[in-house]
């Protein structure tokens, strides 16, 4: 039987790729989320891209736009509140993240 100790040595060698694939979602078919994108481009910090859990909104600079992996989504609502410029809504019912006891 695993302790807390030897969960915790688990949950800190998994890369964040690791831990997001052990998530149950079904599947969105569109994204949840949009952006400003003028907004996005003036922005001088981005907060976006460092405050989500799950890494879904990345800068691109090829594109100079920010790519969002929404299927990612953790449905937390911290970019809502970081960022104006996110209209995020919840995903249609039966889409999106199922959390163990719902
Ligand atoms: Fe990331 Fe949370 Fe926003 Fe989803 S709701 S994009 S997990 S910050």
């Amino acid at each position: 039987m695993a302790t807390e100790e030897t969960n915790n040595q688990l949950a800190e060698s998994l890369s964040l790729d690791d831990k997001l694939y052990t998530v149950r979602r079904k599947s969105l078919a569109e994204s949840h989320i949009s952006l400003d994108e003028q907004l996005c481009r003036e922005c001088l910090n981005r907060i976006c891209t460092y405050i989500c859990p799950a890494e879904v909104y990345v800068w691109d600079e090829a594109k100079n736009e920010i790519d969002v992996r929404y299927e990612n989504c953790l449905e937390c609502g911290a970019c809502r509140v970081a960022c104006d410029g996110i209209e995020w809504a919840n995903p249609p019912w039966g889409t999106g993240i199922a959390y163990k006891n719902s």
